[in-house]
């Protein structure tokens, strides 16, 4: 069905309602970020790096923008370097820092259930001589520290752990792994895509010493992101070119995209505990709704997980068709990382964390924002009820 004047194409539920579960792949811009992009694309479209004084108005703008970004996460603006989103950021941090600091070691540590952006990554390294280990978690998503005091050593340069999962929103020990480190020898590099702007990151309080965000997760633009680079710790850029962002990442900057990112760190510092009891409230009431219907699913996700994200598995579907059957109904939902290729298509993170191939098979991903509404919840929870125990039937015969 279409909406009226509208050139894009939607399906539609039953109720009429478009329901968007997919908040860790993106996110919706809010009208601020879109309007506050488009006013400096308008007015604000000089080089920051020319003489004249355009040049001069774009390059203080970039600089409020850098200031936002980085008392956001209690950094200094001259710690922040602005990326093409976070992919960028986790490759800046990972390959620029290693690359600095061969010399001191080639022992690498991160985590079996990172995203692609830091896996890819280490395999990379791997490839040009680095020992990389990768932690077990525990059903719970929890890297085992027992296992990174064991590997930690002279050699070891880098760990890199994610702040929140991005398939079942598990929230990981950065402070635990903070404290741990002698920070002068091995850095802690943090992935914090998923959780910046939706839980406290504050890197000096955690003991990070590089830390990636993007700016699409949190309603901002797309192609935009950032990495923090504590003072005094030392990375070499990717890419050849001028001086821009303190020499570490070259090329003229997108100054809508860091304007409507910068937008965005303002509208979610203000409103993130607020949004956080929303969210909570949404998936709770999910999940009611679910138990009420009668529903045959078991929870991916830990207790303690992140409230934006909500993996499930209905055992005995395959979670494809689900998703099929759901977006028929108008409601978009992933079956974990959007990454996953068709080979490899059980999700390694749920695999790592010890479940069956049976349930892994059936997983789900929820991923809400304060956007979506008790009503939404309350149509999804009917929905996919009814039309897993439809297909479990099914697939029982
Ligand atoms: C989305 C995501 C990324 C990649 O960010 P892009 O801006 O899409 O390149 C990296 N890490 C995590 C945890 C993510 O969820």
């Amino acid at each position: 069905m279409r909406h009226s004047g509208d050139t894009q194409y939607y399906y539609m539920g039953e109720n009429n309602l478009e329901v968007y579960l997919d908040n860790a792949a993106t996110t919706r811009p809010y009208d601020a970020v879109i309007n506050e992009t488009a006013r400096v694309m308008r007015e604000i479209y000089a080089n920051p790096s020319s003489m004249h004084a355009l040049g001069k108005a774009a390059e203080d703008f970039l600089c409020a923008c850098r200031n936002t970004v980085a008392q956001s996460m209690g950094a200094d603006e001259g710690e922040l370097i602005f990326t093409a989103g976070g992919t960028e950021a986790d490759n800046l941090a990972i390959f620029g820092y290693c690359e600095a600091n061969k010399r001191r070691g080639n022992k690498i540590i991160t985590t079996k259930t990172e995203h692609p952006a830091v896996l890819e990554a280490f395999s990379v390294l791997e490839d040009r001589g680095f020992h990389a280990i990768y932690l077990d978690v525990d059903e719970q998503g929890t890297p085992d520290l027992a296992q990174l005091k064991n590997e930690l050593d002279e050699n070891t340069i880098l760990v890199s752990m994610m702040a929140v999962n991005n398939e079942t929103g598990a929230i990981l020990p950065i402070a635990e792994v903070g404290a741990m480190l002698d920070h002068s020898r091995t850095a802690l590099h943090v992935d914090a895509v998923q959780g910046y702007g939706k839980i406290p990151l504050h890197v000096k309080k955690l003991g990070i010493d590089l830390m990636s965000v993007a700016s699409h997760k949190i309603h901002g633009p797309r192609g935009v992101g950032a990495l923090y680079v504590r003072k005094g710790v030392r990375i070499k850029p990717l890419l050849a070119g001028g001086k821009q962002e303190h020499a570490l990442r070259a090329g003229t900057e997108n100054l809508p995209g860091i304007a409507g990112f910068a937008e965005a760190v303002r509208i979610r510092t203000e409103n993130m505990a607020q949004d956080e009891t929303a969210v909570a409230l949404l998936k709770e009431r999910l999940l009611d709704g679910l138990n009420k219907a009668g529903a045959n699913y078991l929870v991916n996700s830990p207790q303690t997980a992140s409230p934006y994200v909500l993996n499930l598995s209905f055992e005995g579907i395959k979670s494809e068709v689900l998703l099929h059957v759901l977006e028929s109904k108008g409601i978009s939902v992933s079956t974990g990382s959007a990454c996953n290729s068709a080979k490899n298509r059980l999700s390694y993170v749920l695999k790592a964390m010890g479940f069956s191939d049976r349930r892994v098979d059936g997983a789900v991903r929820l991923s809400f924002s304060a956007q979506n509404t008790p009503e939404e919840m309350d149509y999804v929870a009917q929905v996919l009820a009814k039309e897993a125990a439809l297909l479990q039937k099914i697939m029982k015969r």
